[in-house]
């Protein structure tokens, strides 16, 4: 037999926090100015890779190849949190 679970607490986008699991929302604006009510970090496991240049005499380029990506979603009042902004850093150093 199927199990039914809940639906997500999810906002108007159906995106959740990732901490505290509130539904959140996409940013409001308004004449007064805008309202945001998260953000997405786009983040994960790197590892230095390299690309040779054009010609054998180029130097070949350095970057960070994304191995395994992560999207952390923070809601502005998890983000308010001293122990979550680090975790979020953190997270976003590759650690
Ligand atoms: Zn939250």
């Amino acid at each position: 037999m199927a199990e039914v679970a809940a639906p997500p607490a999810a906002g108007s986008n159906g995106v959740t926090c990732s901490y505290c699991g509130r539904g959140v929302h996409p940013t409001r604006h308004s004449r007064q100015g805008y309202q945001v009510d998260y953000y997405l970090w786009h983040t994960g496991r790197i590892q230095p890779a390299s690309v040779q240049g054009g010609s054998d005499e180029a130097p070949s380029k350095q970057f960070f190849l994304l191995v395994e990506p992560v999207d952390i979603i923070t809601c502005v009042d998890c983000l308010a949190r001293p122990e979550v902004l680090e975790d979020v850093e953190r997270k976003y150093r590759g650690g």
